[in-house]
C-alpha cells in the first residue's frame, strides 16, 4: 500500500547521496516530491526522472541551503507546484573534516549556515505553508549526541543543534498535529562519507556491525517517520548508527 499517497513532500539536497533516496523512496509511497541542490543539476534531473519512470511526480529547484531567499522561495515553489505541502525534509548538509585549531571561520560559517541556519530557514517556511498534520524530519547525525570521530568538531555542534531545536519545535507546533524528528544517521556510504578511503576505517571500528550502512537504511525510516504509523513520535532522535552510538 502506499502510504503517502496524495502527499507533498520537499526534500532539500537530494540530487545525490542519502537525500536522493529519501526523495525516491517517498516518491515510491506515493507523494509528490520536490527536491533542492546547489551545484549538480543533470544528477537532479536524474532523480525527477526517475521518479517520473517509475510513475511519480517530482520536479528540482536549485536552491542553497546556504541561501536563506533561495531556500524560501524554494520552499514555496513547491508549493506552488504541488498546491500544498505536507512533508518537509531537511537533508541539505556538509561537513569540512579536519582538527578545529585549523578550521577557518568561513568553514565554521559554511556548516553553520548550511547544516543549521539553512534547517531552521526552510523549517520557518514550510510552517507557514505546512497543513496540519505535516511531518519535519531533519536528518542530523550520530555526532549530534556522541563525538567518536576527530575532526568532526565543528559538524557534530551543527547536528547537536538541530537535535534541540526538533526537541523545542515539537512541543510548539503539536497542537497542530505535526510532529517534528531528527534522523540520525552513522557512517553511510555516499560522496560525502564515502566508505573507500582511510576515513572510513575508525568509522567502521566505532560501529557495532562493523560496516557502512546503505543510504537506503536512512530513506527507510524517513519514510516511516512521515507516513500515518507515526503519529505518536515527535520530539525524538531516531538513531539508525549500526551501533556507532551503542
Ligand atoms: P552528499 O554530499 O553525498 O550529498 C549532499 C546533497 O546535498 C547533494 O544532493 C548536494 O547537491 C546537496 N547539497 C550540498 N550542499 C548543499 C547546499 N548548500 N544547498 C542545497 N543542497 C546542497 O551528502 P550525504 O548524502 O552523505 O549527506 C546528507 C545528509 O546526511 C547531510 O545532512 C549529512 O550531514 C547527513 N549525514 C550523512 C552521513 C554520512 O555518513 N553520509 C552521516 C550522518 C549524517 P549538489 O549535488 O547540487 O551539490
Amino acid at each position: 500500500m502506499a502510504t503517502l499517497a496524495g502527499k507533498v513532500a520537499l526534500v532539500t539536497g537530494a540530487s545525490r547521496g542519502i537525500g536522493a533516496a529519501i526523495a525516491r523512496r517517498l516518491a515510491a509511497e506515493g507523494a509528490s516530491v520536490a527536491i533542492t541542490y546547489a551545484r549538480d543539476a543533470d544528477a537532479a534531473s536524474q532523480v525527477v526522472r526517475d521518479i517520473e519512470s517509475a510513475g511519480g511526480k517530482a520536479i528540482a529547484i536549485r536552491a542553497d541551503a546556504a541561501d536563506a531567499a533561495a531556500v524560501t522561495a524554494a520552499v514555496e515553489r513547491a508549493v506552488s507546484a504541488f498546491g500544498k505541502l505536507d512533508v518537509l525534509v531537511n537533508n541539505a548538509g556538509t561537513a569540512i573534516p579536519k582538527p578545529f585549531e585549523e578550521a577557518t571561520l568561513e568553514e565554521m560559517d559554511r556548516m553553520i549556515d548550511i547544516n543549521l541556519r539553512g534547517v531552521l530557514v526552510a523549517t520557518h517556511t514550510a510552517l507557514r505553508q505546512m497543513r496540519d498534520g505535516g511531518r519535519i524530519i531533519t536528518i542530523g547525525s550520530s555526532v549530534g549526541e556522541r563525538m567518536m570521530t576527530p575532526g568532526l568538531a565543528a559538524y557534530a555542534a551543527t547536528k547537536g543543534a538541530v537535535k534541540m531545536f526538533t526537541q523545542g519545535l515539537a512541543r510548539e507546533v503539536a497542537a497542530r498535529g505535526i510532529t517534528v524528528n531528527n534522523v540520525q544517521p552513522g557512517p553511510i556510504d555516499t560522496d560525502l562519507n564515502p566508505v573507500a578511503g582511510d576515513w572510513a576505517t575508525p568509522q567502521i571500528a566505532n560501529t557495532a556491525l562493523k560496516r557502512y550502512g546503505h543510504v537506503n537504511d536512512i530513506a527507510a525510516m524517513v519514510a516511516f517517520v512521515a507516513g500515518p504509523e507515526a503519529g505518536f513520535i515527535t520530539g525524538a532522535s531516531l538513531t539508525v548508527d549500526g551501533g556507532t552510538n551503542a
